[in-house]
C-alpha cells in the first residue's frame, strides 16, 4: 500500500545526519510550519538530493508521509543561494536565522509570513558586502521573533505607555527583557532592568520597521550592529529560551574584527 503524499516549498533550515548515508532535513514550509523529514541516501556524492537540499536553499519537495518521520521522494532546487554557503560570513549571518527559525517554529502550526521575510532575507543577504552581514541578521532575527509574536517595545515604556525618548543620544534606557522592551525611569524601579545604550534600542526599532534594501542603504556600523545583536540574543534566550550556538560564534568568531 503506498503511503499519502504531499508537495511543499521549502528552505532547508538543518541537516543532521542518520545511519550511514541519510539524512534528516528540518525545513521552514511554505505556510510557515516546520517539517521535518528523512532524504534517503542523501550523503551520497551521487545523490540528486545533495546538491538540490543544500543548507539555506529553497526547494519544491514531494514527500511522503512516514510513521514518525515524513519521507522527501523528489526535490527541486529553486533557489541554491550558493555564495550564502560558501562565503564564512555570510554563512554564519544565515545560520542565526535557521537556528531561530528551528526554534520558533513547529510542525502543524502555520505561521506565512515567516517563509516570505526568510526568503527576502536570504535575498538579500545573498548579495550584500560581508560588512552588512550583522546588520542584515540582527534585522532578520528581530523580525522573526516580532512575527513570532516577540516584538520588543523600544519606543515606549512598556508598562505606562510613556515615550521613552528614544531618539535623545548618548545616554542609556531601562530595559526588561522580561517585560518586553523600554521602560521609563518612573517606572523602572517596579522592575529588573539593565541599562542599554539609546542608539542600541533606536537601531532596534529601525530594523524591525526598515525593509531589508532599507537596512543595505542605511550602513549601520560594524559595533552598532553588534550591540543590536547582543540585544538579540538576550532577548531570544528570555523569550525562547535558548542562547543561539550560531550567533555565540558570531561574537567569537572575529570574522568582523
Ligand atoms: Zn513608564
Amino acid at each position: 500500500m503506498s503511503s499519502a503524499t504531499y508537495r511543499s516549498r521549502v528552505i532547508v533550515l538543518r541537516k543532521t545526519k542518520l545511519g550511514e548515508s541519510d539524512l534528516i532535513l528540518t525545513m521552514l514550509a511554505e505556510d510557515g510550519s516546520q517539517i521535518r523529514a528523512v532524504a534517503k541516501g542523501a550523503r551520497k556524492p551521487s545523490s540528486p538530493f545533495a546538491s538540490r537540499l543544500e543548507l539555506y536553499s529553497v526547494a519544491d519537495i514531494l514527500l511522503a508521509q512516514g510513521k514518525s518521520l515524513d519521507i522527501v521522494k523528489e526535490a527541486r532546487l529553486v533557489r541554491g543561494f550558493e555564495h550564502t554557503r560558501t562565503s564564512m560570513e555570510h554563512a554564519a549571518g544565515a545560520s542565526c536565522a535557521a537556528e531561530l527559525l528551528d526554534r520558533v517554529t513547529q510542525l502543524g502550526l502555520e505561521n506565512r509570513r515567516l517563509f516570505d521575510l526568510t526568503e527576502a532575507a536570504l535575498d538579500h543577504l545573498d548579495l550584500a558586502e560581508a560588512a552588512q552581514v550583522p546588520a542584515l541578521t540582527a534585522a532578520t532575527l528581530l523580525k522573526t521573533m516580532a512575527f513570532s509574536g516577540f516584538k520588543p517595545s523600544l519606543a515606549t515604556c512598556v508598562c505606562c505607555g510613556r515615550d521613552v525618548n528614544l531618539a535623545q543620544a548618548h545616554t542609556t534606557l531601562f530595559v526588561s527583557y522580561a517585560e518586553g522592551g523600554a521602560i521609563c525611569s518612573s517606572c523602572a524601579s517596579n522592575y529588573e532592568t539593565v541599562r542599554l545604550h539609546s542608539e542600541t534600542c533606536a537601531w532596534a526599532n529601525v530594523l524591525l520597521v526598515s525593509t531589508f534594501d532599507q537596512v543595505e542603504s542605511q550602513k549601520m556600523d560594524l559595533s552598532t550592529a553588534f550591540s543590536v545583536l547582543q540585544f538579540c540574543q538576550s532577548w531570544i534566550r528570555e523569550h525562547v529560551g535558548t542562547n543561539l550556538k550560531s550567533l555565540q560564534f558570531l561574537f567569537t568568531s572575529g570574522l568582523f574584527a
